[in-house]
């Protein structure tokens, strides 16, 4: 199974921590937005992925599950307090 990571960049805030656990994919621009590599990745990435989906304070990130290289299967996203 291949996931891939999105940035919500009207919910982004730029402190940049998603790039500290994730470098593997996630580089900052000169203003502290995240550039997310969309190559699927799998295996041990993956923790490294989830890890900086839950951390982001405003969640902005998303992992998607990439079906077969072909396309998005599905969504994994880290929900609000309280909702
Ligand atoms: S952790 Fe969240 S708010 Fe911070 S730069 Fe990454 S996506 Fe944006």
């Amino acid at each position: 199974m291949s996931w891939r990571l999105t940035v919500n960049p009207i919910a982004c805030d730029g402190r940049g921590l998603c790039a500290e656990l994730f470098p593997e994919r996630i580089v900052l621009d000169d203003w502290g937005y995240p550039i997310i590599d969309p190559t699927p990745f799998e295996g041990a990435l993956t923790s490294h992925a989830k890890r900086a989906v839950n951390a982001c304070p405003v969640l902005a990130l998303q992992l998607e599950r990439v079906a077969g290289g072909s396309g998005v299967k599905g969504l994994v996203t880290r929900s609000a307090p309280g909702r």
